[in-house]
């Protein structure tokens, strides 16, 4: 995207020290800092990266949200999956362009807006959320950051009941119980689909793959992402003092095919 901020446009504006401001540009807008105002008309117009000064001369840079940062600003009800987990969510669950997914419970929609970039345009998206409040504000969620014209359908139900979709080629879980829907995962996936679910406790790990092993589900794998970021500056050169130390775990399963009935009644 190498188009100009326009109005309506989210910009991150970035201070010296680093801090982060989200702000939705607006004509005659002003955006009040510690440092001055910025007037919003001082960045419509201008390109992603640019450097903008405060009514005191302060510099801040000016940015297009990324979907980490967005994620990381937007309005959440429900705990949302972070952007370290939600990149190899997609790359193990291996989410291709033109994907059917079901996802549940869509909480906040913060991975529900990366399955829908990942799937495409041609791909598709249908999210069980027992929540009707947070059905809508993940809609909203999604429209904020991807637009209105996506191929989302959330719908208020319990997942734990079934699934309706049918042909699926991903069943991804964030909700507490997912045990409960691998034999829905089952009746819904392709033969060869995938199951994943994230799980903060690794006792519910347990209670999961005890239930994908007597299920048609096999190459079950469980990890968690560790993400140790560095201070870099000077000679001081280190991990940095602090980190997150668990949010939660992922396993990850594929659906055998049903094996044709054998009709020969042996040798
Ligand atoms: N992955 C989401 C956060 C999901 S939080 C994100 O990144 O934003 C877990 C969600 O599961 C909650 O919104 C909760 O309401 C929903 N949930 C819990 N049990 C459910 C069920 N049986 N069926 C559908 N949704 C359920």
């Amino acid at each position: 995207m190498s188009r100009v901020f326009e109005p309506g446009d989210r910009v991150l504006l970035v201070d010296n020290r680093r801090r982060r401001h989200l702000v939705v540009l607006e004509p005659g807008g002003q955006f009040h800092t510690h440092a001055g105002i910025i007037e919003h008309d001082g960045v419509i117009g201008r390109a992603d990266g640019s450097t903008v000064r405060t009514t005191r001369g302060a510099r801040l840079t000016a940015w297009r949200p990324t979907l980490s940062e967005y994620v990381l600003e937007m309005p959440r009800g429900a705990q949302v999956i972070y952007p370290k987990d939600i990149g190899p969510i997609l790359m193990l669950a291996d989410v291709f362009p033109g994907a059917r997914i079901l996802e549940s419970g869509v909480g906040s929609g913060a991975l529900t807006n990366a399955l829908l970039r990942a799937v495409g345009p041609t791909g598709s998206v249908t999210g069980y959320e027992i929540r009707e409040d947070f059905a809508k504000r993940a809609v909203q969620n999604v429209h904020g950051f991807l637009g209105t014209d996506v191929p989302l359908d959330v719908q208020v139900r319990d997942v734990y009941e079934g699934i309706d979709e049918r042909e699926v080629d991903r069943v991804i879980l964030d909700l507490p119980e997912p045990w409960r829907v691998v034999k829905h995962a089952a009746d819904a996936l392709v033969p060869g689909g995938f199951l994943l679910a994230y799980l903060p406790t690794i006792l519910q790990v347990g209670r999961l793959r005890e239930e994908l092993v007597s299920a048609p589900f096999a190459l079950i794998e469980t990890l968690e992402v560790l993400h140790r970021a560095w201070h870099v500056e000077g000679q001081s050169i280190r991990p940095d003092h602090r980190m997150v130390a668990h949010t939660g775990f992922l396993t990850v399963a594929r659906r055998l095919a049903d094996e044709p009935q054998s009709t020969s009644g042996g040798e």
